[in-house]
């Protein structure tokens, strides 16, 4: 998606920049306000009947639609009931130019979405006033959602490596942990961390520590399924939950992850770099007050990988009745 930039938000006017439909089934007319929006600069599609117009929305995407609401084969006010039921075009602002003075009709358009309404005769000066209006309103709207998904995504996303950050690892893995406890399923977390990353950045500066990250990353992400959550939990260390996975089956998956990050070659000016990781896991128990009860585990039994030599993972599993971080590889 675009990056919005906060100056576009509020930007100059150019009428240039936007095309108005106008639909009515006298051309006469049509000239009279086309010409009118021609002369203001925008830019102007036409159509004379109903099914034609929402053709040429379709075609044409129209930034607003100047609509006539009495029309012999379908009303302008169907057209308007028809664009508004569909998302694609329910945002496009609508503008009644119609004869008929009849307030149940002009009740009818804004309660089918219109958001304005001008009867004939009308003056031009207040027609192309209230166009424009409308037109600002949209934008600076479109504007507004622009920059509310970005603060999103930058709420979500970690800048460097592009998979979920910190929060949102979190907050998904709460949700994984709730869903657990209501249906009984198990998940697994693991954790992993880049075996002597300080070496990797003292080295070779921290920028290429920076690129060796996002490599590592990319490989990591390739091997998972969709379902997998994986992000960056801090500095050279990820988590990665697994749903409906046990032990034996996350215990899989932190070998591959190990052994792939050990295939890594990054290359460099110099020599390409290589490195290990070491995983901490461990799974979902009924007895857990808190998700944070199993990522304490996971960090523990990661613990465990770098204190029994690292390019390893440990699995805290329950051994004689009691439980305690086992090294797997
Ligand atoms: P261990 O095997 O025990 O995990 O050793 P380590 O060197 O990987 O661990 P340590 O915690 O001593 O060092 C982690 C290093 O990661 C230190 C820190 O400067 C570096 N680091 C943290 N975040 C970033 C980052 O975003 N980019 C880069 N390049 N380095 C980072
Ligand atoms: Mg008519
Ligand atoms: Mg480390």
């Amino acid at each position: 998606m675009q990056s919005p930039d906060l100056e576009s938000l509020t930007p100059s006017f150019q009428p240039q920049n936007f095309l108005v439909l106008v639909v009515d089934d006298l051309r006469q007319n049509l000239k009279i306000v086309g010409t009118m929006l021609d002369e203001a600069g925008y830019g102007t599609t036409f159509s004379t009947s109903g099914p034609q117009a929402l053709e040429r929305v379709q075609a044409a995407r129209p930034d607003l639609i100047v609509l006539d609401l009495m029309m012999p084969d379908m009303s302008g006010l169907d057209v308007c009931r028809t664009l508004k039921a569909n998302p694609e075009f329910r945002e496009i602002p609508i503008i009644f130019l119609t004869a008929s003075h009849r307030q149940d009709h002009l009740l009818k358009a804004f309660e089918l979405g219109a958001v304005d309404y001008v009867t004939k005769p009308f003056s031009s000066a207040e027609l192309l006033a209230r166009v424009r209006t409308h037109l600002e309103l949209k934008h600076t709207r479109d504007q507004l959602q622009l920059v509310l998904s970005e603060v999103q995504r930058m709420a979500t996303i970690d800048s460097l490596t592009g998979v979920l950050n910190r929060r949102c690892l979190f907050d998904l893995a709460k949700r994984e942990f709730e869903r657990s406890q209501r249906y009984g399923s198990v998940f697994t977390l693991l954790m992993l961390d880049v075996d002597h990353f300080k070496r990797i950045n003292d080295t070779y500066g921290h920028m290429v520590g920076d690129e060796v990250l996002k490599s590592l990353t990319q490989a990591i992400q390739r091997s998972l399924r969709q379902v997998d959550q994986f992000g960056r939990y801090g500095g050279e260390e990820f988590v990665i939950v697994l749903p409906e996975s046990p032990l034996n089956i996350a215990r899989q998956v932190g070998d591959r992850l190990r052994t792939i990050s050990s295939q890594l070659s990054i290359p460099t000016k110099t020599d390409p770099i290589s490195l290990t990781v070491s995983i901490g896991i461990a799974a979902y128990n009924p007895q857990d007050k808190a998700v944070e009860d199993i990522f304490e585990r996971a960090d523990r039994a990661l613990y465990q990988a770098k204190a029994k030599g690292r390019d390893r993972c440990c699995v805290w599993e329950e051994v004689d009745g009691s439980t305690a971080p086992v090294a797997t590889t």
